[in-house]
Order: C-alpha cells, then sequence, then structure tokens
C-alpha cells in the first residue's frame, strides 16, 4: 500500500487485549508513517509506545472511537518485514496476542518514548581504512628495525582496516603513524558506530589450520544455498567453535553487508568467546546482546543490529528476536541447552525460533552440541538436517578423559562411609592431583550448605512456610533459605516444634563440600564457584581467572562450571552426587542427566594431560551411566529415541501445557477441568487431553498450582485446537483468581 494514501495505521501495543488497535494519521504526519515503525499513540489516559504493523485505507472502528496516532518515531529507523513475520510467527505459533510479542522483544530503552531522541545521538569513533593497492607501497616504507609499527601495518593489510583503539592496543604511537599514512594517501579516515567497539581491543591470532573433518564441516556450510538446517556433533574440545568462527569468516567475506547471529547459551561464557571471535575478526564490527547489559550499551547493540552495521551478533536468547536485516547464517552454539527456552512471557526455544529464520530467509543454521536434543537428533537421523561430525578432539595431545564409576554401595559393604558425600577412592584421586599440581574439579549441582535442616528428636523439617519446599541452610551467611520464593529466615537455635537443640543439616551442598575438603586437605587452595559465590558482578570472572591462572588446586562448583571454560590444568572430574537426578517423573531427565555429566567430564584433560572422570552413584547400570563410560552418545540417543517412539512421546508427538495457579489447588484445579471440557468439545480425536494434576511443587509463594497436558501426533492438529481453546479459556468464568499460562513445547513436565 502506498503510505501517501493511507490514513488508517494498525498499531501493536503491549497489552493482554489481543487484537492490534487501529488508529487515524493526523494530516501532519502523513506520508511519514510506515510499517515497522514506533509510534506512540493513545491509550486510555495515557499515552503509550506501539508498533505500527500494517496501514490502511479504512477501519471498523467508529469515527467517533478513532483517535489520532500521536507521534512517529523517527530516531529509529523502522523494522523490516522480515523482522514483523517473525513476531508474527511467534505470536501464533505460541499463541500469544502480537503486540505481547513485538514489544518485549525490543530492548528496554526502545520501548520507552522518553529516551527515543537520546537513542538518535550516535557517537563515532575513528577507523582507518587502507587504500586499494596501497599495501605494497606501505610495506616498502616501513623503518626497518620498528616491530610495533610492522604489526600496524601488518593488521592493517590483514584486515583492510582498523579502528583507532585497536591500533593503539597494537602499538602505542599508532596514532602519529595513521595520520601520517594518511598524508601519504595510503589511508583514508572512516567514522564508526562507538558502541560496537565496547569489546576489548585485540591483535588478530591466526586461526590453525583445520583437521579434515572441521573442513569438511565448514564446506558444507559455507557451500549450502538456500535453507539449510545442519547438526554439527562433536565432543567437547572437537573445533566445533573453530568451525563457527571459519564459516563465519568466508560468509562475512563474500558479502560486505552480511551479518552472523551466534547464539551462546549462558552470559557468563560471553566474555571469553568475545574475546576469540573480537582477536579473530579485529575489524568486524560485532555486537554482543544479553540481558545483563546495562540498558544503554543493550539499546545501542541492538541498533547496531537493526541498522546492518554489526556484522557480528553474539548473544544469550533473546537474541534470537534482533532485528537482523541482512542474516546471512546462524549459529547456535549448545543447541540442547534448556536456557534457550525462555520460562516466563513469551516461552519461546530460541533454538526452533533460529530454524525458522534461517528457513525464512534461505540461509544455513548450524546447531551445535556434543549431546544434541532428542529432537535435533532426531531429525537429522530422519535426513531433514544435515550431519556434520567431528570425531576426535583438535588439540593433537587432547585425548577424550576416562570415566570410571565409583560404586556406592560397594563402599558401604566395605564399610567406607562417605565423608560429606565424598567417598574414599574419590578422596584418593584428589589427593594424588594435589601432589603432582594439577587441578580437580568437584561437580555438585546443589548450592549453599545443606538443602534441609531437621530435628533428630520429632523429625521436624525446615519446610518454607510460603511453598512445598524446603529451606536450604546457608552456613557463612547464617540463613535458611527458599530457592524457590526468596523466604529468608536465621537459623534456628533449637527445633521449633519440640525445643531439642539438637538440629542437623541433612544431605550436602557446595558449601558444606568446601567445609570438607578444608579440613581434609588443609594445604590445598580451594574455590568454590555458585550462585552465592559470585553474587558481586565481576566476581565470577575473578574466580575464573584464579582457576585459569593455576592459582586454585580444587575448584567446587554447580553448573556454572560445567560449560564452556577450557580449563587447561584438569585431570580430574569428580562428579559427587548425580544420583539425585535419578528419580525424576520427567521424561527428559536421563537425556538431561547425559548431556550435563558429558558437559563436565568435557572440563578434563583438554591439553596434554591425561584427564579422569569419576562418578559416585548407587546406579551404576543405569543406561545414561552406561553409555557415559563408552563415550557413547549415539547409541544413547537412539535407545531412548526407541523409548519415546514405543512411549509416544517427543519428539514423536508434540505437547501443549496448560498450567494455573490460584491460592488454593481447588481453584487451579477448577480452572484446569473447565478448560478441559472446553478442549473436549473442540478437540476431534487426533489430540489427547490429559487430566488436570497438581504440579510436583504444587506451592510457591503461597500460589498452588497444577497443570494438564494436550498432546498430539500432528502439530497442525494440536495447533489447530489451541486456536479455537485458548479464547474459549479467556472467557471461563473459573478463571477468576487464577493466573494461566499455555507453554508450547514445554522442556519440563
Ligand atoms: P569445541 O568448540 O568443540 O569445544 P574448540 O573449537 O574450542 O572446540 O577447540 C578446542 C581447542 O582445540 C581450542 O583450544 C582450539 O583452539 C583448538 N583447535 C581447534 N581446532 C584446531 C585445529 N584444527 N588445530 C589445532 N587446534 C585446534
Ligand atoms: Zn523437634
Ligand atoms: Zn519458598
Amino acid at each position: 500500500m502506498n503510505a501517501a494514501g493511507a490514513v488508517i495505521a494498525r498499531v501493536a501495543l503491549d497489552t493482554p487485549a489481543g487484537e492490534l488497535f487501529d488508529y487515524s494519521i493526523p494530516a501532519s504526519l502523513a506520508g511519514t508513517v510506515q510499517p515497522g515503525q514506533l509510534v506512540t499513540v493513545p491509550f486510555g489516559r495515557r499515552l503509550v509506545p506501539g508498533l505500527v504493523t500494517a496501514l490502511a485505507e479504512s477501519t471498523d472502528v467508529p469515527a467517533d472511537k478513532l483517535r489520532d496516532l500521536a507521534t512517529v518515531c523517527d530516531s529509529i529507523p523502522p523494522l523490516d518485514r522480515a523482522w514483523l513475520a517473525l513476531g508474527r510467527f511467534a505470536a501464533r505459533y505460541y499463541h500469544r496476542p502480537l503486540g505481547e510479542v513485538l514489544l518485549p522483544a525490543l530492548p528496554p530503552m526502545l520501548r520507552d518514548p522518553a529516551s527515543w531522541p537520546r537513542l538518535a545521538q550516535r557517537s563515532h569513533v575513528l577507523a582507518y581504512r587502507l587504500q586499494e593497492g596501497a599495501a605494497a607501497d606501505l610495506l616498502a616504507a616501513l623503518p626497518p628495525r620498528a616491530p610495533g609499527v610492522r604489526r600496524l601495518a601488518e593488521a592493517l593489510i590483514a584486515h583492510g582496516s582498523l579502528d583507532e583503539r585497536a591500533a593503539v592496543a597494537l602499538y602505542a604511537q599508532a596514532r602519529t603513524r595513521l595520520e601520517a599514512w594518511c598524508t601519504a594517501g595510503w589511508l583514508v579516515r572512516e567514522q564508526r558506530a562507538a558502541a560496537l567497539l565496547d569489546v576489548r581491543a585485540a591483535s588478530a591470532t591466526p586461526p590453525p589450520a583445520l583437521h579434515a573433518e572441521q573442513c569438511a564441516a565448514v564446506e558444507a556450510i559455507t557451500s549450502a544455498t538456500g535453507f539449510a538446517p545442519m547438526l554439527l556433533h562433536g565432543v567437547t574440545g572437537s573445533g566445533k567453535t573453530e568451525v563457527y568462527l571459519h564459516a563465519m569468516a568466508e560468509v562475512l567475506a563474500r558479502d560486505p553487508a552480511a551479518q552472523v547471529l551466534m547464539l551462546v547459551p549462558e552470559i557468563n561464557l560471553t566474555p571469553q568467546l568475545e574475546a576469540r571471535i573480537a582477536a579473530r575478526f579485529p575489524h568486524m564490527p560485532l555486537a554482543t546482546l544479553h540481558s545483563g547489559l546495562a540498558e544503554q550499551v543493550r539499546a545501542m547493540q541492538w541498533l547496531a543490529a537493526h541498522r546492518g552495521e554489526a556484522r557480528i551478533v553474539l548473544g544469550t536468547r533473546l537474541a534470537i528476536l534482533a532485528s537482523l536485516p541482512n542474516l546471512a547464517l546462524i549459529l547456535v552454539d549448545e543447541e540442547h541447552d534448556t536456557s534457550y527456552k525462555q520460562q516466563e512471557g513469551l516461552r519461546y526455544s530460541a533454538r526452533d525460533l533460529a530454524v525458522w529464520r534461517a528457513k525464512q530467509r534461505g540461509i544455513p543454521v548450524v546447531l551445535g552440541s556434543a549431546t544434541p536434543s532428542l529432537e535435533t537428533w532426531w531429525r537429522a537421523r530422519q535426513g531433514a538436517y544435515c550431519t556434520l561430525t567431528l570425531r576426535e578432539r583438535a588439540q593433537a595431545d587432547a585425548v577424550l578423559p576416562r570415566i570410571g564409576l565409583i560404586d556406592l554401595n560397594l563402599e558401604r559393604q566395605r564399610q567406607r562411609p562417605l565423608q560429606d558425600g565424598l567417598s574414599v577412592p574419590l578422596i584418593e584421586a584428589m589427593r594424588q592431583r594435589l601432589a603432582r599440581g594439577e587441578q580437580t574439579l568437584l561437580f555438585l549441582n546443589r548450592r549453599g550448605y545443606a538443602p534441609v535442616l531437621s530435628c533428630a528428636s520429632c523429625g521436624w523439617l525446615s519446610g518454607c512456610p510460603r511453598c512445598s519446599a524446603y529451606l536450604v541452610l546457608h552456613k557463612p551467611e547464617r540463613r535458611l533459605r527458599c530457592h524457590h520464593c526468596g523466604w529468608e529466615e536465621r537459623i534456628p537455635h533449637h527445633c521449633p516444634d519440640c525445643g531439642n537443640v539438637d538440629i542437623a543439616a541433612l544431605g550436602h551442598g557446595t558449601q558444606r563440600l568446601e567445609e570438607r575438603l578444608v579440613a581434609l586437605f588443609p594445604e590445598a587452595r580451594i574455590a568454590r564457584i555458585d550462585a552465592d559465590s559470585t553474587r558481586r558482578k565481576g566476581t565470577a570472572e575473578a574466580l575464573f581467572e584464579e582457576v585459569h591462572a593455576g592459582q586454585v588446586d580444587i575448584l567446587i562448583g554447580t553448573q556454572m562450571i560445567a560449560k564452556g571454560h577450557d580449563f587447561q590444568r584438569v585431570t580430574l572430574v569428580g562428579v559427587v552426587n548425580p544420583d539425585q537426578a535419578m528419580f525424576s517423573h520427567d521424561f527428559r531427565a536421563a537425556e538431561h542427566l547425559f548431556a550435563a555429566l558429558m558437559q563436565v567430564a568435557g572440563r578434563a584433560g583438554r591439553a596434554g594431560l591425561p584427564g579422569e572422570v569419576l562418578i559416585q552413584t548407587r546406579y551404576g547400570e543405569a543406561s545414561a551411566l552406561q553409555a557415559l563410560l563408552r563415550h557413547d552418545y549415539d547409541g544413547f540417543a537412539d535407545a531412548q529415541l526407541a523409548e519415546r517412539q514405543q512411549a509416544g512421546l517427543p519428539p514423536f508427538s508434540y505437547q501443549a501445557l496448560l498450567t494455573a495457579e490460584h491460592r488454593e489447588l481447588a481453584g487451579a484445579q477448577a480452572f484446569l477441568r473447565a478448560a478441559r471440557e472446553e478442549a473436549l468439545a473442540l478437540a476431534g480425536d487426533t489430540v489427547h487431553i490429559l487430566d488436570p494434576v497438581p504440579m510436583s511443587m504444587v506451592r510457591i509463594a503461597n500460589r498452588e498450582r497444577a497443570q494438564m497436558l494436550v498432546e498430539s501426533d500432528s502439530r497442525m492438529a494440536l495447533q489447530h485446537l489451541l486456536a479455537a481453546w485458548m479464547p474459549a479459556c479467556d472467557r471461563l468464568p473459573q478463571r477468576q483468581g487464577v493466573r494461566w499460562q499455555l507453554e508450547i513445547d514445554p522442556l519440563r513436565i
């Protein structure tokens, strides 16, 4: 439609009231309004931000109700059609109002009209670009004994251009030299957007020569035409990141506008990777996107991606919603990681949206993992995804660690009791490492000192007053804390029920492990990394630095230490208590356990020193553990798939989970039962609607929760039902006092 002829703007607003809202375009703004533009509109008695999704010539809104659009944001270029289409798809697939998808996808500052004028003021920095054909002259003019100047010249030649900060990092007197070269006509000055340069300036590092399997993978990615979903399957250390970097280099070199999006699971992994990318591509504008950034920085990075200035965008799951007008390649590292699933608001899977975006744009998407999700593995097995495999560890001297089990039943028969959860063989293995000056990593996915406090005399347990959960003992902080609702209280001196002073900590968390290790190995340097020890900003980085610098002998940690970090001197990984994951009713528990253990195991023996992994367990026969001993992901995954197929579970069926919470369980259940009646009336026999059940943790923060699963062999049939069913649920009288939500493809049920 011609913008000049349109008089009506369809505007998405961030409100639960489903539809789009029509506003008339006043004469003063005629011709300036386009789809994808941020605007402000009157809504009730307020002015609110909105996003124009379409223009129209007429509206059903009666003339006396129709209001004028207030202002148009002209400092931010309109979002493009592809981005709006992504929003529409997500709204439809996850069954949310469009406005509740589109506006929250923007960084907070972009949703705040008061800050729009500030976003227009872009600050620039100076960069120098080498002129065509000037390299030879430049080299010929180099002074003979000035290594700094030579470094500078070589970086310019290698990358075509350098920004001022990177240049000064290479050679302190760079400025004078660069200006002289400009005068000689070899360089030209350029301006670049400043926010992009918030990366540590690093000198370019030459890439390693790829081995054959890596070459084949890069070749497959870069030669693909059109939509090409691929699984990059390789154990930790097999060189997947190198494959990403090479494929990225090729795609960026081929098209001077191309943008590459790389997703990573965790914020605490991005600094390392960011530095590695910056070192490899010192001339490429790199933007990072994650929720830990200051608002202003995040807005600037997002806009750099939106304007096409950022060529590489590195981010966590929220980056999948970034506007990337020239997107040419998507990389999803550790694609199996559950943090790709957003757990509130729009409950999207960033990995699934990545595949959708690649399809929409007709580009390759690479899903990398040592332990792919069974959904991805199945598609690869079916041939829907192309599989690229890296079989060996990349560094010549790195071999896969030996994995062994410590049978805790046997330990008991031998009457060798655990010492705060540590078995004699594990303690001995640690002692050996200490003697040799090597590092040990102990993995225990439970923070705090002990998961519960108990009275030996009357059996009292430290329950949370607001949740159906126990208060966790935090000894250094002298508190009992609920990990679900945040409730805190002082540690009681005696049993609140019977007055007995003999109350004891049951079970083990990382703090207790640390206390025991300090007693066992007084000479060792011990560090603990978990959400408690790293609460202050920067402490996690500092602790990891100490480990890398060899200032730590034993590192204890939760899943925070399991991922991404390349610990060169760790030769022993101890898994203290994997058994707590074995009794889950969740059908994905085995899959998640296998992935987690494979990840921690991957921390051992990365450079030359042979690594060993010791797993303490009472259930050595469990298939996940047996497969792990053989490093056999394929066998494990195929066996799991066969079981899932038999049971009709995902990926052989599609699920949606309706959850409801109310002050009382009965209220939540009543809503779900009414919703079930509605669904039964709408559903054919292709969709199966299960009974409502209380959630395994019924109460959190004084709200009680129940859930109901809906499943089908056909994604279409399920989607079809949901589209008709959700509006019906909205009208149910039983929804009074109930907070309810629908989750598509739930990860935990
Ligand atoms: P992954 O991402 O699979 O864990 P990385 O790409 O980080 O693996 O590689 C692991 C280590 O091996 C890194 O230190 C990396 O620099 C090195 N590496 C990767 N590919 C090669 C190669 N072809 N030759 C030598 N070293 C390599
Ligand atoms: Zn008691
Ligand atoms: Zn609680």
